[in-house]
């Protein structure tokens, strides 16, 4: 018996989903599935540093859609 014709189960070794402190958006479609583009507390952080003037609201944009790092 040989089950070697089996096709293997794919299993995703990297995910591509990337949160880092540096970067908590990843960098994927705001509209794709992740959530992190509406996280309040996230989001919440990136509108404080617009509130004490580290961002302006275009570059939060940007951070909260993972095209920019903060
Ligand atoms: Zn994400």
């Amino acid at each position: 018996m040989c089950n070697n014709t089996q096709h293997p189960i794919a299993i995703p070794m990297e995910d591509p989903i990337i949160h880092t402190d540096q970067h908590p958006f990843c960098a994927f479609d705001p509209f794709d599935d992740c959530p992190c583009h509406e996280d309040p507390i996230l989001i919440d952080e990136v509108a404080d540093q617009v509130t004490g003037g580290l961002l302006t609201p275009d570059e939060a944009t940007r951070v909260v859609t993972g095209r920019q790092c903060r």
